[in-house]
């Protein structure tokens, strides 16, 4: 099983998209069932890790994703953990300001770490801070330089200031950047913040285009270089669409991805934080391999594309934050992403079929933190 720990709520940047909103008014979410907050959560790790390790003994393939807050606020515990716990795997999504103060032979253990990073540098650093660019590449470059030799995903937070065509053409084509992967996620339904967003006008101007623009250049490189570039929100639905396999939600949570709180309870989501009437269990007696699914219900249950969408969110699907024509409008750009890998099918078939690339090109690590529908 895979599980997010979530270190601290400290953080030591204040993005746009994310802590920056605690500022701006909120509208009335849409949910039907009010949400229960635990507001004596506390804002770091509050249990014995020893408590942690017995859980993570009682799974014989336990992946730890560290998480915060921002988890290097917290790096005496990620460092800790790494050296001490009894996982397979460790992965890490973090902003990399603070990843040259980790010592090189614990970021050498991870098999994955997510940065966030949002395209350009004046792009980057308008969501995130001045100099946030330069110090995020400076610290990359370092832990390959020290022999870090896992994936490193650059992960996007996408909005109306974006042109994704450009954002992701930049991160895969600059030449001194370290990044295997890329990933983004739109800020949407996330927050209360439709009324005052202009999102329909940029989801039919300039998202829903750039990715079908993206789809098609995405192609073409498979095609000029036998190489799938790995984009998350293209590589894992196209190999399910290439297997015929359907998926469940596909970030994972409720059903393969779980986020352990501060207090050792069992939330199916990192962002669900201290919503308690979603806990599945506490680490000192949960079994971490049966634990209780919370599938994504509501408008997806009789969703025509919901075994390629797996419904995107289940945080968005319960609590709601936009209203009907704004949840419209998110789905409507899971069907142009799904209308696009549909029609590259062909494509990526006959790829296939000529030998240029392979099915195994499209493989990956299912549930590292990518949410894979934006
Ligand atoms: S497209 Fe929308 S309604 Fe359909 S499964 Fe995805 S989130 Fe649910
Ligand atoms: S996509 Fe939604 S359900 Fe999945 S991890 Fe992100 S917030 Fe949670």
């Amino acid at each position: 099983m895979y599980f997010h720990i979530i270190l601290t709520d400290d953080c030591n940047l204040c993005c746009r998209y994310c802590r920056a909103k605690a500022f701006e008014e909120e509208e009335e979410a849409d949910s039907d069932v009010p949400v229960e907050i635990d507001e004596h959560l506390k804002p770091d790790l509050s249990y014995d890790p020893e408590l942690l390790y017995s859980f993570l003994r009682k799974d014989p393939d336990p992946t730890i994703t560290f998480y915060g807050g921002e988890p290097l606020m917290r790096r005496d515990l990620v460092e800790k953990m790494v050296r001490e716990a009894p996982a397979r795997r460790f992965m890490m999504q973090t902003n990399a300001v603070l990843l040259d103060k980790l010592p090189a032979d614990v970021v050498n253990r991870f098999t994955t770490i997510l940065v966030s990073l949002d395209g350009r540098k004046e792009l980057t650093d308008g969501n995130r801070g001045d100099g946030v660019f330069e110090k995020v590449m400076a610290n990359v470059k370092k832990i390959r330089a020290n022999g870090y030799t896992g994936e490193l995903i650059a992960r996007m937070t996408v909005t109306e200031r974006t042109g994704i065509f450009d954002a992701v053409r930049y991160l895969a084509d600059n030449p001194y950047h370290s990044f295997s992967s890329i990933h983004w996620q739109m800020d949407a339904n996330f927050s209360g913040d439709f009324g005052h967003r202009e999102f329909e006008k940029w989801v039919n101007d300039s998202y829903n285009p750039g990715i079908r623009a993206l789809v098609a250049a995405w192609v073409d490189e498979m095609e000029k270089t036998g190489r799938v570039p790995r984009w998350y929100p293209f590589i894992d639905p196209m190999e399910d669409l290439l297997t015929g396999r359907q998926s469940l939600l596909r970030c994972g949570s409720g059903h393969a991805n779980y986020a352990i709180m501060t207090d050792g309870h069992i939330a199916p989501c990192p962002i669900m934080i201290g919503m308690k009437q979603y806990y599945v269990g506490h680490i000192r007696d949960a079994d971490p391999i049966n634990l209780r699914k919370i599938p994504v219900g509501g408008e997806c249950g009789t969703c025509t594309i919901r075994t390629f969408c797996g419904g995107r969110c289940l945080y968005s699907s319960i609590v709601k934050p936009w209203k009907r024509e704004g949840r419209r409008l998110v789905c409507g750009t899971v069907e142009n992403l799904h209308d696009a890998l549909f029609a590259a099918l062909p494509r990526v078939r006959a790829l296939i079929r000529d030998g240029k690339i392979s099915p195994a090109d499209f493989a990956h690590e299912k549930f590292n933190g990518c949410e894979i529908i934006p």
